[in-house]
């Protein structure tokens, strides 16, 4: 372990290593999440949609080693089960059922919302007290306000694309 590295956080280490092992959590069920989406999704934009799913899985996953690499640093166990995922996670996960690329698109949305509170919320904690962390979260929520945004610029190019049909 990192000892002087974990000795400059001035905040509680295992109270951090929590928050952090819940937002891994969170990054393995948004990767899954995009991944099978990506694999069932149907309807007008598919290919576009597939498209942006599969990349953003591939940026859920970077996110989950940002934060692993950080976890070790610290001296933490990182969750070594899936069923830690379901236990841990703050944002939960919605199983595309409907695979219709409008409810796919809002599925990923609510997820997106949920990480960019998060991950504010773990800047908040971390300002002060661990500069390191904060900034490997500053790196991770740029991530996913560019998520939401580009999720919500397909939905919008789907809906005036639909109206203009009518
Ligand atoms: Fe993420
Ligand atoms: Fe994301
Ligand atoms: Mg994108």
């Amino acid at each position: 372990m990192a000892e002087i590295g974990r000795s400059i956080v001035k905040m509680d280490v295992d109270e951090l290593l929590n928050l952090l092992n819940k937002a891994l959590a969170d990054e393995w069920l948004a990767y899954y999440q995009y991944w099978i989406g990506a694999k069932v999704v149907k309807g007008p934009m598919k290919d576009a949609v597939i498209g942006e799913l599969d990349l953003h899985a591939t940026e859920e996953l970077t996110h989950a080693q940002l934060l692993v690499t950080r976890i070790i640093q610290l001296g933490g166990t990182p969750i070594l089960t899936p069923a830690e995922w379901l236990n841990m996670t703050n944002c939960g996960y919605d199983a595309p059922t409907d695979p219709y690329v409008e409810e796919v698109l809002n599925q990923n949305i609510k997820g997106e919302q949920c990480a960019i509170r998060t991950y504010s919320s773990l800047m908040d904690i971390t300002r002060e007290g661990d500069p390191v962390t904060y900034d490997i979260i500053l790196r991770i929520i740029t991530d996913e306000v560019e998520h939401e945004e580009d999720l919500v610029a397909l939905k919008e190019d789907l809906d005036l694309m639909l109206a203009r049909r009518r």
